[in-house]
């Protein structure tokens, strides 16, 4: 295993709190962060939440945080 494989694999929630990591990258590779995504909350029943929708600035690509599922209600 490469350190950098198990640090991307925390898992999303602790005790309670919202401190699920923002994706780094986008699915094409692109890194995101400050000035180069936009975040978007979409509100989930099925995550009783919200996601956070992360659009790559350079590709258009969304990255969503909790992962959207196939049965979700948006
Ligand atoms: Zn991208
Ligand atoms: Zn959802």
């Amino acid at each position: 295993m490469f350190p950098s494989v198990c640090e991307s694999a925390r898992p999303y929630l602790r005790v309670g709190i919202w401190t699920e990591p923002s994706p780094r990258f986008c699915p094409n590779g692109h890194r995101l962060g400050a000035g180069r995504a936009m975040v978007a909350a979409m509100p989930c029943r099925r995550v009783g939440g919200h996601h956070r929708a992360h659009t790559c600035l350079a590709c258009g690509a969304t990255t969503y945080s909790p992962p959207a599922h196939n049965d979700c209600e948006h």
